[in-house]
C-alpha cells in the first residue's frame, strides 16, 4: 500500500503509543539532531473539553496570540471555537481556515484606521475600546462595529494586562458608554482581562459585578447591551485550579446575568494550549566551572531566550531526558542553561535554581508545558530558526475529528515510523555558500582598485 511520507507539517496517528514513546524513539534514533517540541493534540481537545464542561455557558473564542500553529487553530475551529484575534494577521489566517469572520472578536482596544478597515471589509463584526480616542476613529472607520468597552480589572496574576488597557469603571466608563451613544455607536458588551496567568477567581467575579452594573446604566438610557466577555487568564499549570474558578464564575454569572439570552464569552489562550507542547532540548556543550567558591554546571543548549524559552513561569520544569533509569543520575547539582546564540543574556531559567544531575554533550533535557507564548515570541536572532513542532494525535481523537473540514485527511499519517526526524533547520548548502576544501585559509576580501 502507498505511504504517506512523513513531513513537518504531518500529524502522526499514535495507537497505542504515547507522545513520550515518539520522543523516546525519535531521540534514540540519533538522526534528530536539533531541538524539538511534541506537540500532543489530544492534551488540547482535553482542556477545550474540560473547559467547556467545567463552564457550560461560556462560548470559547481562543486567544490565537498564545500559539497560532496551524493545528491548534484547526483543531481549535473543530471543535467549534471562535478566535480572539490581535491584529490583521491574526484574522487573515483564521480566515484562511475558513472560519467565518463572525467567530472572530478583534479584541485589541485599541487600532489603527488601517487595522479596522481591514477587520471591517473582512467580515469581523466585534471589537473593543477603551478610550474616547478610539470611539472617535471607530466613528470614522468602522461605525457599523458592534463594540465591547474594555474595563481595567486586575487580578492576581503575573502579567497585569490592566496596567495597559482597560478604561477605569469608577471614572470612565460612564462617560464613554455615553459618548459612543451620542456618537451614534453599537456599544453590545463588556469585556475584561483579570490578566495573564490568574491565581485567584476574585478579580471575575469583581469584573462581573462592574459589567452588570454597565448593563444597568444602558438599561436605564434605553439601550440594550448583550455580550459579556470575561476574557482569559486561566492559569495553565497541572493543578485543578480552573475547578474552583469556573464554580465561583458559574455562580456570579447565575446570579449576575440568569437571563440566558446574554451570551458569555472568554478568550482563554494559555489555558488551551501550554500544557500540550513539550520541549525536547539538545545540549551541545557542557562546562564545570567554580562560581563564588561553588562548582557550577554549565550546559549548552540548542534553544534558548531569545528561541521559544522566553519565560520560565513557576509552572515551567526541566529535567533531564533519561532512556532508562540511571540510578548514578540521582545527585543534582546547580546548573546554568545557556542558549545557541553568543549573547551572554541567552540565558533561560535564570530566576529559579536549577538543579540537574551532570550531563554530557549529546544528552537532552526535557521542558513541560511549553505551549503558550514560546514559538510566537521567538525571535530570529543571529539568524538562529526556532526548534520545528513534531504533532501526535491518539487513534481515537483521529476517529473523533477526521471528517472536520479544517484538517486536509493528507496531513494524518496513519502507521508512522514514530522515530523518523523532523527535517534539519539548518540551510541547505548551496553553491554560494560552498567552499574549496584545499584552501584553508579564509578568504580575505579582495581589495577594489578605486
Ligand atoms: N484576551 C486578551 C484581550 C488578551 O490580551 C490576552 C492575552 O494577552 C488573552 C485574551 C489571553 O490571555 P491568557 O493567555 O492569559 O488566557
Amino acid at each position: 500500500m502507498y505511504k504517506k511520507s512523513i513531513s513537518a507539517s504531518s500529524v502522526l496517528i499514535l495507537d497505542n503509543k504515547t507522545p513520550v514513546d515518539v520522543a523516546k524513539a525519535m531521540i534514540e534514533n540519533g538522526n534528530q539532531k536539533e531541538p524539538f517540541y511534541l506537540f500532543s493534540l489530544d492534551e488540547t481537545y482535553r482542556r477545550i473539553q474540560h473547559f467547556k464542561k467545567m463552564m457550560p455557558r461560556v462560548q470559547i473564542f481562543y486567544a490565537m496570540k498564545a500559539n497560532d500553529n496551524e493545528k491548534m487553530l484547526k483543531l481549535a475551529a473543530t471543535a467549534g471555537l471562535g478566535f480572539d484575534c490581535a491584529s490583521p494577521g491574526e484574522i487573515s489566517k483564521i480566515l484562511k481556515l475558513n472560519v467565518s469572520p463572525l467567530s472572530i472578536i478583534f479584541a485589541v482596544p485599541t487600532k489603527t484606521p488601517e487595522w479596522m478597515n481591514f477587520a471591517r471589509e473582512s467580515g469581523v463584526n466585534h471589537t473593543t475600546f477603551d478610550t474616547s480616542y478610539e470611539l472617535k476613529k471607530i466613528k470614522q472607520y468602522w461605525p457599523d462595529a458592534s463594540l465591547l468597552i474594555r474595563i481595567k480589572v486586575d487580578g492576581e496574576s503575573i502579567y497585569k494586562l490592566g496596567e495597559k488597557f482597560g478604561c477605569d469603571f469608577e471614572t470612565e466608563a460612564i462617560d464613554l458608554l455615553e459618548e459612543a451613544a451620542a456618537l451614534d455607536l453599537k456599544v453590545v458588551g463588556v469585556a475584561f482581562h483579570v490578566g495573564s496567568a490568574c491565581s485567584s477567581a476574585d478579580s471575575h467575579i469583581v469584573g462581573l459585578r462592574q459589567a452588570r452594573a454597565l448593563f444597568d446604566h444602558e438599561a436605564k438610557a434605553g439601550r440594550g447591551m448583550s455580550i459579556v466577555d470575561i476574557g482569559g487568564g486561566f492559569m495553565s499549570d497541572q493543578t485543578d485550579r480552573i475547578d474552583l474558578v469556573s464554580k465561583l464564575i458559574n455562580s456570579t454569572l447565575e446570579e449576575l446575568f440568569p437571563n440566558p439570552e446574554i451570551q458569555v464569552i472568554a478568550e482563554p489562550g494559555r489555558y488551551i494550549c501550554d500544557s500540550s507542547c513539550t520541549l525536547y532540548c539538545s545540549i551541545n556543550n557542557v562546562r564545570r566551572v567554580t562560581r563564588e567558591g561553588e562548582v557550577v554546571n554549565m550546559i549548552y543548549m540548542n534553544d534558548g531566550l531569545f528561541g521559544t524559552l522566553r519565560y520560565n513561569e513557576p509552572w515551567h520544569t526541566v529535567k533531564l531526558f533519561e532512556k532508562e533509569a540511571d540510578a548514578t543520575k540521582n545527585d543534582l547539582e546547580k546548573t546554568i542553561l545557556w542558549g545557541p546564540s553568543c549573547d551572554s543574556a541567552d540565558r533561560v531559567m535564570q530566576n529559579v535554581d536549577v538543579l540537574l544531575p551532570r550531563c554530557t554533550p549529546l544528552e537532552w533535557l526535557v521542558f513541560n508545558t511549553q505551549g503558550a507564548y514560546t514559538f510566537g515570541y521567538a525571535t530570529y536572532f543571529s539568524c538562529i530558526e526556532k526548534p520545528l513542532i513534531r504533532s501526535v494525535i491518539s487513534k481515537e481523537l483521529w476517529n473523533k475529528i477526521k471528517d472536520s473540514k479544517f484538517f486536509n485527511p493528507e496531513e494524518f499519517i496513519i502507521d508512522p515510523d514514530i522515530s523518523s526526524p523532523l527535517p534539519s533547520t539548518i540551510p541547505p548548502i548551496t553553491k554560494s555558500t560552498q567552499i574549496s576544501n584545499s584552501n584553508n585559509t579564509l578568504k580575505k576580501e579582495e581589495k577594489k582598485k578605486i
